[in-house]
């Protein structure tokens, strides 16, 4: 009986001890990793103005997430502030500045997931959400479901007062000229596989694409991530791409990691590249880098598909890998700051 109430005495202990462990907040790992998209970003086809842009754009987006983490605050608001940000940017394909489809509508895909408890949200097809990332938050919040497309999406968004914008507050003439340029080559037969033989509608322009992502680990050690795009110019009517699709395009937890992708959304959805890099370090035990760069660099490339990732783990380690010529990106942890575009 002594020896029983002595071990349950130990157990109530550890017990005590390890939620007072989780409790402290430690904000020596705190990390928030972002990407602004993947693609044929070359030096040559820049201008030094626009490159600024890019990067104040990129460095606006770090700080505004990691200033919430720096305070205490969670990874999920940290994703959330930080994908807002590239959002209400037009250098990006998300929010305002989104690519157009073909109708010549503009229609936002995004997406949130929690590590801690493996809940997320997501939204296809939405017209006038100012910012479709909150928008995914509150289906994750304040809905029973994980997904919400189109009209439904929409109303719900209202009802939870989020704000909502007309259509056209969300294009930018440079987006409507891409959509033209592509047109025309596909009405003259030209381009349509960009060099690759491929019969598949274009709707790649340089094969630039334009997504925002971000993941973050919290003084909790609690991981999220985020991604919020406008899809791929010309898209066909009800095209819905990888960003919402969890395990493709966007994927957390805690276990493993927290992913945003970007890239050629067929591909990615196809090769499950977020909860694959999460499955790798889950049942093979890769580390973070190795995991991402087994799928992006060579499971990726083998099947044709052109994109990269941000992966974070829960001590705060992280890869950015593309296989494409370039990809906007930038992290912040340990006081070290950095952003960058091209393959350096
Ligand atoms: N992944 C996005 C999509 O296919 C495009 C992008 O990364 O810009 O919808």
């Amino acid at each position: 009986m002594k020896k029983l109430i002595v071990s349950c005495i130990i157990v109530l202990a550890a017990a005590f001890a390890g939620m007072a462990q989780q409790a402290k907040p430690d904000f020596s790992k705190i990390t928030l990793v972002i990407h602004g998209g993947a693609g044929t970003i070359t030096r040559a086809s820049m201008t030094p103005e626009k490159e600024r842009a890019y990067q104040e754009a990129l460095n606006l987006a770090l700080q505004t997430g990691f200033e919430i983490l720096k305070k205490g605050g969670s990874s999920l608001d940290a994703v959330e502030a930080s994908v807002r940000m590239m959002e209400d940017s037009p250098l990006f394909n998300a929010g305002k500045g989104a690519v157009f489809t073909n109708d010549g509508t503009i229609e936002l895909d995004a997406a949130i997931m929690d590590g801690k408890t493996r809940h997320a949200g997501t939204i296809a097809g939405v017209t006038n959400i100012k910012n479709p990332v909150s928008g995914a938050r509150a289906v994750m919040e304040q809905s029973e479901h994980v997904m919400m497309i189109g009209r439904g999406a929409e109303k719900f968004a209202q009802e939870k007062g989020l704000e909502i914008v007309d259509p056209a507050y969300f294009r930018t003439e440079t987006r409507y000229q891409q959509l033209q340029r592509l047109k025309d080559k596909e009405k003259t037969g030209l381009d349509h596989s960009g060099g690759s033989g491929s019969t598949e509608p274009i709707f790649i322009e340089g094969n630039k694409f334009g997504t925002v992502g971000a993941v973050a680990l919290d003084a909790f050690g609690n991981l999220a991530a985020a991604t919020s795009t406008g899809g791929m110019t010309n898209k066909r009517y009800g095209r819905v791409g990888d960003v919402p699709v969890l395990g493709a395009g966007t994927y957390a937890d805690n276990n493993t990691c927290a992913v945003s992708a970007t890239g050629h959304g067929e591909y990615i959805i196809r090769s499950v590249v977020a909860h694959d890099i999460a499955a790798l370090m889950e049942y093979k035990k890769y580390p973070v880098k190795k995991a991402a760069e087994e799928v992006v660099l060579k499971k990726l490339v083998a099947r044709g598909g052109e994109g990269g990732v941000i992966a974070l783990d829960r001590n705060g380690n992280f890869a950015m890998p593309f296989n494409s010529a370039g990809m906007y990106r930038g992290y912040i942890k340990n006081g070290k700051r950095e952003v960058a575009i091209y393959k350096e």
